[in-house]
């Protein structure tokens, strides 16, 4: 079987087991999202061309990681941003706190620290605000994950799948709450959130040039258009400028 049917069949698998297992609502524990989301990125991290090797760049991103995650509020994960060694100019969560920022992003965004914080913020949203958590709950159930998934053999597998919910967008609603997020933890942790205007644009040019590089975390965000458009609106409230952009004062008009 393809990889891709194989994923279909567990994933139908997954179902069954969660329908059998009567699993109602509920949420997964802290700790089981966090341990889960440990497992799933340890597999994503191995079949996704594992950690850089220079120490300096883990460092440097490791560094605005742990600022910019500082900021964002409670409930609080162990957030860990690593840098993955690989060409794709992408970012990723897992739930609980880890977060991949690929090093074709890194190289995209000119190692520019003000960009990567804005890009490490809105992941750090999906993870703050339960996007990566409802999305897994929503799709195979709390106790078919944790009973099923992660207590038992070929956890490679599942934890494929994990990654593969992970890496579809979030919807449109939850894109825009995880930018302006972004923001917002950009700024408190000192960095220049203005600097979202520019990574979007950046973003607009590789979608243009190599669609084919431009993979998941923006080619399936809503358009960059809106969100530039949404970004700047937010920047206005806040009256927060920078070196990319002025907030504009709007006339009072009721
Ligand atoms: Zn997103």
């Amino acid at each position: 079987m393809s990889p891709r049917r194989t994923a279909a069949a567990i994933l139908v698998l997954l179902f069954a087991a969660f329908m059998l297992g009567g699993c109602e609502e509920g949420l997964i524990s802290r700790e089981d999202e966090i341990r889960m989301g440990r497992q799933a990125g340890d597999e994503f991290e191995k079949s996704n061309g594992g950690l850089v090797p220079d120490a300096k760049l883990r460092a440097f991103v490791s560094e605005i990681g742990n600022r910019v995650t500082s900021a964002a509020e409670p409930p609080d994960y162990p957030y860990e941003v690593r840098v993955l060694n690989n060409k794709q100019v992408n970012a990723v969560a897992f739930p609980g706190g880890r977060i991949y920022v690929f090093k074709g992003l890194v190289t995209a965004l000119d190692s520019d620290p003000d960009k990567l914080a804005w890009v490490i913020g809105h992941e750090t949203a999906h993870v703050s605000q339960h996007h990566v958590k409802k999305r897994i709950e929503q799709a195979i159930g709390y106790q078919a994950v944790i009973a099923i998934v992660f207590k038992k053999k070929k956890a490679a597998k599942y934890a494929a799948i994990v990654a593969e919910l992970i890496l579809r967008d979030y919807g449109r609603d939850n894109e825009f709450q995880a930018d302006r997020l972004g923001l917002r933890y950009t700024h408190d942790a000192g960095y220049d959130p203005t600097a979202a205007v520019s990574v979007l644009e950046k973003f607009r040019e590789i979608q243009g040039r190599d669609p084919n590089d431009f993979e998941i975390m923006f080619a399936t965000h809503p358009g960059n258009n809106d969100r530039v458009n949404a970004v700047k609106r937010y920047l206005d409230k806040m009256g927060w400028g920078g070196k990319y952009y002025r907030p504009q004062s709007k006339p009072d008009t009721g």
